[in-house]
């Protein structure tokens, strides 16, 4: 049983994959977010949206310890990030048993590109597009206006829509 790895992100993955993989459990995972004044209430808030919209069925608890944590979220000094041979803005790195596996570990990255840094909205739109591929959704919307749709568009009308909550329910079999 070998680390199977798969990188995720925006506009970064040639190959989609469907949602095959998802934690053992959704409650308690524990975030570690690299300290960064700046963001820390963005992405807090970000991951409170995920919690919210599955009715707490998906709970996160903060961590100071990386090594110990589910989920951790980091900070490029890179305006682009190069994930899965392809750049990208934001990049998460889902490790699991094999294909089909079990979650094991979730490295969310976030540039420092212009584009995103000087627009806490557009800050907010990557980390909630990035959170998504976190929680499991794995494969890109095709809806433009859908939060997990590959590119950021216009980020007041990219939403976490019903879609990426039939396809939650679907992995988690809720
Ligand atoms: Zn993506």
């Amino acid at each position: 049983m070998g680390i199977f790895a798969i990188f995720l992100g925006k506009s970064e993955a040639p190959v989609d994959f469907g949602d095959r993989h998802a934690w053992k459990s959704t409650r308690n995972l524990k975030v570690y977010i690299c300290p960064d004044i700046k963001r820390i209430s963005i992405i807090k808030h970000a991951f409170l949206v995920w919690s919210e919209i599955t009715e707490g069925k998906f709970k996160f608890v903060y961590t100071d310890d990386k090594y110990n944590s589910d989920i951790d979220v980091n900070f490029s000094q890179n305006y682009i990030i190069r994930c899965y041979d392809t750049n990208a803005i934001g990049c998460t790195l889902v490790k699991s048993y094999a294909r089909g596996g079990e979650i094991l570990h979730a490295s969310i990255q976030i540039s420092s590109s212009p584009f995103i840094k000087e627009s806490s909205d557009k800050v907010y739109t990557v980390i909630l597009h990035e959170i998504g591929h976190a929680m499991g959704i794995a494969k890109h919307s095709q809806n433009r206006n859908s939060i997990m749709y590959t590119f950021t568009t216009d980020s007041k009308k990219q939403k976490i829509g019903s879609e990426e909550l039939y396809r939650l329910k679907k992995l988690y079999k809720w």
